[in-house]
């Protein structure tokens, strides 16, 4: 029998994790094409090393103390004990990355009221929990779903409260301050590209998405419905069509935003004179898996 050509679907699909798809997707590298494709480009297609920074660096140890507090016995959750835990925390940090410590001293800011930041950070989010009342049931969870489109969808969550009724609360720490009401719907997507992953993989609506922003001391808290998340799903399916075109065209368009601030790539992006680099050999290929990583901003 003669076999069939393969549909354009299929001529694009690639093993992800040992499963056929036509892509992976994670809400953060969504977040980064919806910001600025071109910073998704350095990202995901050329995987420009982004230099650490003191902030991002606290986004990572405070989200270890967080999650180790829950090793320990309900009790003992207290903020002295998350104080204790921060420096050893710290140093295990820098044994896996030890080029973390460079960034402190000499040239950047001394180290000491680096982690006393850090500290009042922890002292902020027992203002806001008493982590001796949670048992949280996942913590850095990694989830994943394969949509009818196969488009595969992954991420880690920080978080997952199951209440004695079955409802589930997806909770993400930000060591930033809250946004403000015009950027809500943004922070809003993570949760949401997320609550669509429990749903698709585990058949059950999170009952509360939950933002805790150390920052400034808030909680962003949202109640999802089907109707919302069938429209998230409508949207990443969109971002990713958006992100395949780009990827087919080389059209990596700069989109200037505050945000440029913050983006280690200003010197190579055309938006501020610069050059972007040609596109690696394997560009396809890096459109099609993103590399998935816990979040720790
Ligand atoms: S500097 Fe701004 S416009 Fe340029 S790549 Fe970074 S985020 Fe995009």
């Amino acid at each position: 029998m003669e076999e069939l050509p393969a549909s354009p679907a299929d001529r694009h699909s690639t093993p992800v994790d040992g499963v056929d798809v036509l892509g992976a997707l994670s809400p953060s590298r969504a977040g980064d094409f919806l910001t600025c494709p071109l910073l998704y480009r350095f990202r995901t297609v050329d995987r420009l090393p982004e230099p650490p920074s003191p902030d991002a660096v606290r986004g990572t140890l405070v989200h270890k103390v967080l999650e180790d507090i829950f090793e320990l016995p309900a009790p003992e959750r207290t903020p002295e004990r998350a104080q204790e835990l921060l420096e050893p925390s710290w140093e295990q940090i820098c044994a896996t990355e030890p080029e973390l410590r460079a960034l402190f001293g000499a040239e950047g800011p001394a180290l000491a009221p680096w982690l006393a930041s850090c500290r009042s950070v922890l002292e902020r989010y027992f203002t806001l929990e008493d982590p001796r009342r949670l048992e949280p049931a996942e913590r850095e969870l990694y989830v994943e779903t394969l949509l009818d489109s196969r488009l595969l969808l992954r991420g880690f969550i920080d978080r997952v409260d199951v209440a004695p009724d079955g409802a589930i609360r997806l909770v993400d720490y930000k060591t930033g301050k809250a946004p403000g009401p015009d950027y809500e719907a943004k922070a809003l997507f993570q949760m949401k590209f997320y609550a669509l992953v429990v749903w698709r993989a585990r058949g059950v609506m999170p009952a509360m998405l939950q933002l805790i922003y150390l920052g400034s001391g808030e909680i962003l808290r949202y109640v999802p419905d089907e109707q919302d998340l069938r429209a998230t799903e409508r949207k990443v399916e969109a971002v990713w069509r958006a992100i395949r075109e780009a990827g087919e065209t080389g059209d990596w368009r700069p989109n200037r935003s505050r945000l440029c601030a913050w983006c280690a790539h200003q010197a190579i992006c055309p938006a501020y004179g610069g050059t972007p680099p040609p596109l690696p050999v394997v560009a396809e290929e890096r459109v099609l898996v993103e590399p998935v990583q816990p979040s720790s901003d």
